[in-house]
């Protein structure tokens, strides 16, 4: 699904000379490698602060826990995405209240949003999944119009642009109250373990959120406020200043392999390729295309089927995400039954992720796309087939 190998080959000699700095400066945690890079980060999204942190999960827990809430608060969430984003709600005693998402964009629906809003709804988690940014536009004015407070979890979309109305344009995660993003290996700016970090345009929140990464002290052993532990080493930061002077180029070669694919899978007919939104740039952390409902065909087991054919002609294949978590055990609530978020349910089933990453070359994705066009055939004629018998 990755080619961190190949891409690591082409900077590793500024890749080990910034691991050899941090190793001969002794600055293992926090300090100057680590302040050059949220600088770094801060100039490249265009925010005033950006406060490093353990991981991304960190990173939305500290957001919220700055945002101060009370137990018994209502966050609305999408129920399609990864669990992180959900799990921090309810370790804060806050209540998850699941929004369902949009068909086309994955990302939260406006609709269902406006349905979910209650007088103890304090905040919207929206998420830019797969790489692509939620309405935000939409979602600021509504969270405006109602007071809750907005955190963009931008995991898989640093980098992605937002196009506002009037024509101006933020980076995602800088037009909610807080933005969050991971540094795992996996993601669009990765570095070499884990890695996280929060974004805000605001003093206060900075500051709080700042304490709050730091067991809740601004002074050394003055606790003014709980807080945790939650920090990004020297090195994987030294490494992450490096990626960043790249990322723009990472995120085109991205965008470059999804026109491609775009274009060799254009005339295979019962799956639909990821759409772009006209108010967001993609950045394609995953490229997700969803395979159309058949007649008397079982698409999960249909799409467990493919996924084998592909294997056996060595292409990977991911489901992002098997279930939605309104229906993971750890989340069940009498609020969100089964049938009760359709988009979700409907997308758990019919999703299906194909490798995109920095290194895509043109032959790879011809192998690729062929050997796709083949174990769909094979899996369709098997499955009529089957249909077939059971008649
Ligand atoms: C990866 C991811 C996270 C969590 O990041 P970690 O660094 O693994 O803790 C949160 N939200 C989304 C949408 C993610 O993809």
């Amino acid at each position: 699904m990755l080619d961190l190998k190949t891409q690591y080959m082409r900077i590793k000699l500024e890749i080990d000379s910034a691991i050899e700095n941090v190793i001969q400066s002794f600055e293992f945690v926090n300090g100057s490698h680590v302040d050059k890079f949220s600088k770094g980060l801060a100039d490249f999204l265009k925010v005033k602060h950006v406060i490093p942190c353990g991981n991304g999960t960190d990173a939305l827990q500290i957001a919220i826990m700055a945002l101060q809430l009370f137990p018994g608060d209502e966050v609305i969430v999408p129920a399609y995405t990864y669990v992180a984003t959900v799990e921090v709600i309810s370790l804060l005693g806050l209540k998850p209240v699941f929004v369902d998402v949009d068909e086309h964009t994955f990302t939260l629906d406006i609709e269902d949003l406006k349905k979910k809003i209650t007088p103890k709804t304090k905040l919207v988690i929206p998420v830019h999944l797969f790489g692509q940014c939620a309405d935000m536009e939409k979602i600021r004015s509504i969270a405006q119009e109602f007071g809750f407070k907005i955190i963009e979890d931008t995991a898989q979309a640093i980098g992605a642009e937002y196009y506002f109305s009037n024509d101006s344009h933020s980076k995602a995660g800088t037009i909610g109250d807080f933005g969050t993003t991971s540094f795992f290996p996996s993601k669009n700016l990765a570095c070499f373990g884990d890695g996280g970090a929060l974004f805000t345009n605001d003093d206060t929140l900075a500051e709080r959120a700042k304490m709050i990464a730091n067991h809740g002290q601004k002074q050394k052993y003055h606790h003014e406020i709980v807080g945790c532990n939650s920090r990004l080493d020297s090195i994987q930061a030294a490494i992450l200043s490096v990626k960043l002077k790249y990322l723009n180029d990472y995120t085109k070669a991205r965008q470059w392999g999804a026109g491609f694919y775009d274009e060799l899978l254009n005339n295979l007919s019962g799956v639909r390729l990821p759409i772009r939104a006209s108010y967001s740039s993609h950045v394609f952390n995953q490229y997700t295309i969803t395979i159309d409902d058949m007649v008397g065909v079982n698409k999960e087991s249909f799409r467990d089927h493919l996924r084998r054919e592909l294997r056996k002609l060595g292409v990977p294949s991911m489901v992002y995400y098997p279930r939605p978590l309104h229906l993971q055990e750890a989340y069940f609530s009498s609020d969100f039954p089964k049938n009760s978020l359709p988009v979700s349910e409907y997308l758990s089933k019919s999703v299906l992720s194909i490798p995109i990453h920095t290194e895509m070359s043109r032959e790879s994705m011809i192998t690729i796309t062929k050997a796709f066009y083949v174990a769909f055939e094979t899996s369709l004629s098997a499955f009529q087939k089957k249909l077939h018998y059971s008649q």
